[in-house]
């Protein structure tokens, strides 16, 4: 039996570790972290529970390739029913209420003067309705369950591969410009990082009307519970507190000295371990583009808890701010702000967990913070502004906030080891050169948010499963998926 070891308890370190160890390999995952999931993690502070990682689960739905990844590594299972939102936004803009529904045909009603452009981006919308992550075979793979690939599904992947390029070189901002209605600009400025390419935008609302992107019970934590579970039942091995040092000769060095393994899986940031894990830093064409060239996505959060019910306030509000929030060196003039009022296990009775990403560079900001001793007073401050702002729009907030917790990227740093603190992989326009590759040699292997764009849980789950086949067909072993 070959041994393997994956460094990385993230989704995509879990995913790789379960099919791998079905595949008959002994599998140890190593992870730094006291948990498993990696930066799509949940935690409990003062009888609130703040959900720090999905918010939209891609392949929620039963009949979307991704899916069978969820289901055959257990991380969907009957223990976390998925939820479908809807509306999935609420844009809260003065006396202004405009929702996002599943059906992008509301839209119209409220913005007649765009009418027109409105169709055409639900007919860019609806192009992509039948483009779905490819969750395929590697070429020469043994398998008992090959997924065959029909080609009327290519076929129909057809009108969105024609989009690709033109919506890959615009920035979600600009192809959200062209709309009039500023409230309508507002709202989907709400459903992806405007500075990320249109793709994501036009993707993530496809996601939606095709009644996919969903969020499952228990959330991030429960998620990959279950994956670790899955893991552990097929006889897989997990140290935790347990940082990979150094991929040395013949296995992987940690603190209580080597790890023996036929095979070694860097599903933790490869830009950290191309200078971290290696005796000198790892020397490739790519390494060095990686080095050069690799913009990360960051973010702040913050998360409250509110001992209010704001169950009579939307789920997911994008609200339009009328004096600007200043956090992490960065001005924020709108917030999408998530309401956990009618998930009962998220707050004692009567209370409300309430969260908010902050995207944008604050890396370096926090570092100097860091460096001249204000970061936690900082840290307070942008929390303090965040309280105020949401007093401002949900009075019932004011005075009632009794937990504050916020993540900046040096805490995701700190935690999962990620390069610059980010949170997922970018995918800005024309951004799509510096990725590693999931095969560096035989016996030495990459997955995770590094090896594919765009980025997210789908690319962390499909990255996982081709490396564990590139790792089936390396050693001539047979890819068991269920
Ligand atoms: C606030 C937030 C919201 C998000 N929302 C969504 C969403 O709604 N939908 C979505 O699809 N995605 C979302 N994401 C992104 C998604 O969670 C990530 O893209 C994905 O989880 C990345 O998985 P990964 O396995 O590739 O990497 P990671 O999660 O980074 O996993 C790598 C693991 O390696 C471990 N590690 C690091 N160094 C070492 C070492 N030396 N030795 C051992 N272990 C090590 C880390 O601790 C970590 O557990 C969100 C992320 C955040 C933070």
């Amino acid at each position: 039996m070959k041994t393997l070891i994956v460094i990385g308890a993230g989704i995509s370190g879990l995913v790789c570790g379960i099919y791998a160890q079905r595949s008959g390999f002994r599998t140890v995952i190593l992870e730094k972290a006291g948990n498993p999931g990696g930066v799509s993690t949940s935690w409990k502070r003062k009888g609130y529970t703040f959900e720090g990682g999905i918010h939209w689960l891609i392949g929620a739905k039963k009949d979307v390739p991704l899916n069978d990844i969820w289901t055959e590594t257990g991380a969907l299972q009957d223990n976390n029913p998925v939820f479908f939102k809807d509306p999935v936004y609420t844009l809260i803009d003065g006396d202004v209420k405009l929702e996002l529904r599943r059906d992008l045909r509301t839209l119209s009603e409220f913005a007649h003067e765009d009418r027109f452009r409105l169709a055409i981006m639900r007919f860019h919308v609806w192009c992509f309705s039948f483009f779905h992550t490819p969750v395929q075979d590697i070429c020469g793979l043994k398998t008992r369950h090959p997924r065959k690939f029909s080609p009327i599904e290519f076929i129909k992947m057809g009108p969105a591969a024609l989009l690709t390029p033109w919506l890959m070189s615009l920035s979600a901002r600009n192809y959200i410009k062209r709309f009039r209605n500023v409230h309508l600009r507002r709202l989907l400025e709400a459903v992806v990082d405007p500075e990320l390419n249109a793709l994501s935008l036009i993707y993530t609302l496809s996601s939606f009307t095709t009644g996919d992107s969903g969020y499952p019970k228990g959330g991030s934590l429960r998620m990959a519970q279950n994956m670790a579970d899955t893991f552990t039942a097929l006889g897989g091995q997990i140290r935790y507190r347990t940082p990979a040092l150094e991929i040395a000769e013949g296995g992987v060095r940690t603190a209580d000295g080597l790890l023996e393994s036929d095979a070694v899986v860097i599903s933790m940031d490869a830009r950290t371990a191309i200078d971290k894990l290696f005796t000198s830093p790892l020397q490739a064409p790519w390494a060095t583009r990686m080095r050069r060239k690799l913009d990360t996505a960051q973010c702040m959060f913050i998360a409250l808890g509110v001992r209010a019910d704001l169950s009579a306030h939307p789920r997911c509000m994008q609200i339009q701010l009328d004096e600007p929030l200043h956090a992490g060196g960065i001005e924020f003039s709108a917030l999408t702000v998530n309401n956990y009022s009618r998930d009962a296990a998220y707050a004692p009775e009567g209370c409300t967990a309430v969260t908010c990403i902050l995207p944008g560079h604050s890396y370096e900001y926090w570092k100097s913070a860091r460096a001249d001793g204000s970061y936690a007073a900082r840290k307070q401050e942008a929390v303090d502004g965040f309280v105020r702002m949401l007093a401002k729009v949900l009075p019932e907030t004011e005075g009632k906030v009794e937990v504050s917790d916020m993540a900046t990227p040096l805490t995701y740093e700190r935690y999962c080891d990620t390069h610059e603190g980010s949170y997922m992989s970018e995918w800005k326009p024309w951004h799509f050169c510096c990725n590693a590759p999931i095969r560096y040699r035989k016996g030495l292997y990459f997955s995770g948010q590094r090896t594919a764009f765009s980025g997210g849980l789908p690319i962390a789950a499909e990255t996982g499963r081709r490396t564990a086949q590139t790792l089936c067909r390396d050693f001539g072993a047979e890819f068991v998926s269920y």
